[in-house]
C-alpha cells in the first residue's frame, strides 16, 4: 500500500478536453489515481499535499516503439528521466523481454511500464543477417505453421503480436487470424503491402517511412520482389521515393482512406530521420547524444568496422549519408498531417534500442516535436499519451489522468500544450504512483567521453 499524494492547484492536461484545466487537484493511492476534482479537492490523513501552482501535470508518455533488451538495464530509466513512463517492446528474445517486463513491472528494475511482443515474426526467410540484433528474429515459414506459433506466444503471455519485413500475405493473413482478436498485431512490413495487411485486419503499422511505401510510392520507385533492409540502396532508394511521392495520388488516398476507416494505428518512428532534420552538426551539438546507451554505442563501433566513422560515428545508422532525407521527411511529415487531418489514429514511437539516436526516453521527445510540426502541439502530445494507449489496448487505464487509471504522471514547469518542447521542463514524473527526479535519475549515470570514436 502506498502512501495518498495529492497534487493540489494545477493546470492539468488530462487527455480527454482540447484544453487544459485550470486549479485541479489529483490524488494518488496505490498506484492509482483515485480521483481528480476541480478546486482543492479532497486529501486523506496523512496524505502528503504538493502544491503545484505554475506546473502543469499531465499523463506519462508512452513509447510504442522501442527494443528494450537492447538497452542497458540500467538506462531503462532514461525513459523516466524524460517523462516515458510506458514503453511497447516491439522485438526481442522471448525469454529476455518476458523476463524484463516482469522485473520492470514488478518495480525491481526501474524504467517504464512494459507492454511486450516478443520477436519479430518473419516468413520463410530472414529480414537481416545474423548480427548482434537477430536473437529477436524468429520465422513462420509458411501459412499452416501459423497457429502452432501463435499458440505458444499468446500461450507465453505476449501482449501482442508483430509481423515482419519477409512475411508474405498469405502467412499475415493466416497470423492475423489465429490470434484472432486475442492481442493487437502490428506489422513492419515489406513482402505483404499495408492495403493487404489492413484488409486481412491489422492493428497497427510500424515506421511511416516503411509498412506503407509500397502503398503510396510511385509505380516506378515500388521496391523488386526480394528486397532487403540489409543493403544500403533500400534505405536511398526508399528516400528518394519519398521525396518523389505523390501523396494526393489515388493509391496514396487509397491508403489513407482505409487507415481512417478501419482505425489502423500508424506508428510513426519519424525520429529515425532525426539527423536529417536537425542537421549533422546540430545533432552532434546535442547534449541528449550523452545519454546513449553503452549497449547502442558498442554496437555502433562494431558497425563503424564496416561503414567508415566518422565524428557522428555515435548517432548514425550508416545506412545512408548523415544529413541525408530532409525532403523525404518533409514528404513524411505531410502523410502524418493528411492521415490526422482524415482522422486516422497516428501514434508515436521511435525504435530506440534498435537505434542509437536520439536515446531512450530523449527520442520520443524529439518524436513529439516531429509530430507537432504536421498536427499541432495538443494531437502531437495525444499521440503519445491516449493514441498510444489505444494501439497497446490499453486506453482503459492508460494515457490520460481519470480516476482508475495507472498514477503514471509527470509534473511540468511549462506547459507543453503550446510548444511541446516544454515537456523538457519535466520537474518529477510518477510510475505507479513511486516519484522520480529526473535529476536525480540522470546524475546517476557515468559521463561518457564525447570525444572517444573508436578505431
Ligand atoms: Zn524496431
Amino acid at each position: 500500500m502506498s502512501k495518498e499524494i495529492v497534487l493540489r492547484n494545477a493546470r492539468l492536461i488530462d487527455g480527454e478536453s482540447d484544453q487544459p484545466r485550470e486549479r485541479v487537484s489529483i490524488v494518488m493511492k496505490d498506484g492509482r489515481i483515485a480521483s481528480v476534482t476541480d478546486g482543492d479537492g479532497p486529501a486523506g490523513a496523512g496524505a502528503q499535499v504538493i502544491d503545484c501552482a505554475g506546473k502543469t501535470v499531465m499523463a506519462g508518455l508512452i513509447d510504442t516503439h522501442v527494443h528494450s533488451t537492447f538497452v542497458d538495464r540500467t538506462d531503462l530509466t532514461l525513459f523516466l528521466a524524460a517523462g516515458v513512463t510506458a514503453a511497447r517492446d516491439v522485438g526481442g528474445r522471448l525469454d529476455k523481454v518476458l523476463r524484463l517486463r516482469g522485473q520492470v513491472n514488478s518495480g525491481e528494475v526501474v524504467g517504464p511500464r512494459l507492454y511486450v511482443c516478443g520477436p519479430l515474426l518473419d516468413g520463410e526467410a530472414h529480414s537481416f543477417s545474423p548480427g548482434p540484433m537477430s536473437e529477436m528474429l524468429d520465422n513462420i515459414p509458411r501459412p499452416s505453421a501459423a497457429p502452432a506459433k501463435i499458440a505458444e506466444l499468446l500461450d507465453s503471455g505476449v501482449d501482442g503480436i508483430k509481423i515482419y519485413f519477409t512475411m508474405p500475405p498469405d502467412t499475415a493473413r493466416a497470423v492475423i487470424r489465429a490470434v484472432d482478436k486475442r492481442v493487437p498485431i502490428t506489422g513492419h512490413l515489406g513482402y505483404t503491402t499495408a492495403m493487404q495487411a489492413i484488409e486481412f485486419g491489422i492493428d497497427g503499422l510500424e515506421h511511416i517511412w516503411i509498412s506503407p511505401y509500397q502503398d503510396i510510392c510511385s509505380l516506378e520507385m515500388r521496391l523488386a520482389p526480394g528486397a532487403s533492409m540489409s543493403n544500403r540502396s533500400f534505405w536511398t532508394h526508399t528516400l528518394k521515393g519519398w521525396e518523389e511521392m505523390n501523396l494526393k495520388a489515388p493509391n496514396a488516398q487509397a491508403f489513407f482512406g482505409a487507415m481512417v476507416e478501419k482505425q489502423v494505428k500508424m506508428g510513426t518512428t519519424l525520429d529515425l530521420l532525426w539527423t536529417a532534420y536537425s542537421g549533422l552538426e546540430g545533432a552532434l551539438a546535442d547534449p541528449d547524444r550523452a545519454y546513449i546507451p553503452p549497449h547502442c554505442l558498442a554496437r555502433q563501433a562494431a558497425q563503424n568496422k564496416k561503414v567508415k566513422a566518422g565524428k557522428e560515428w555515435d548517432i548514425h545508422p550508416g545506412y545512408w549519408a548523415p544529413g541525408e532525407g530532409r525532403k523525404a521527411l518533409d514528404k513524411q511529415l505531410d502523410a502524418v498531417r493528411m492521415l490526422h487531418e482524415q482522422g486516422g489514429v497516428v501514434v508515436g514511437g521511435t525504435d530506440c534500442g534498435g537505434l542509437n539516436y536520439p536515446p531512450p526516453g530523449f527520442a520520443l521527445l524529439r518524436e513529439v516535436e516531429l509530430l507537432e510540426q504536421a498536427m499541432g502541439s495538443m494531437a502531437a502530445l495525444k499521440a503519445v499519451t491516449v493514441g498510444a494507449a489505444r494501439a497497446v489496448r490499453k486506453e482503459h487505464e492508460l494515457g490520460k489522468v481519470k480516476p482508475g487509471y495507472y498514477a503514471d504522471l509527470l509534473v511540468l514547469d511549462k506547459d507543453p500544450s503550446k510548444d511541446v518542447r516544454d515537456l523538457r521542463s519535466l520537474r518529477m514524473v510518477y510510475r505507479g504512483g513511486v516519484a522520480y527526479d529526473p535529476k536525480v535519475l540522470l546524475a546517476a549515470r557515468p559521463v561518457r567521453d564525447m570525444e572517444a570514436i573508436p578505431a
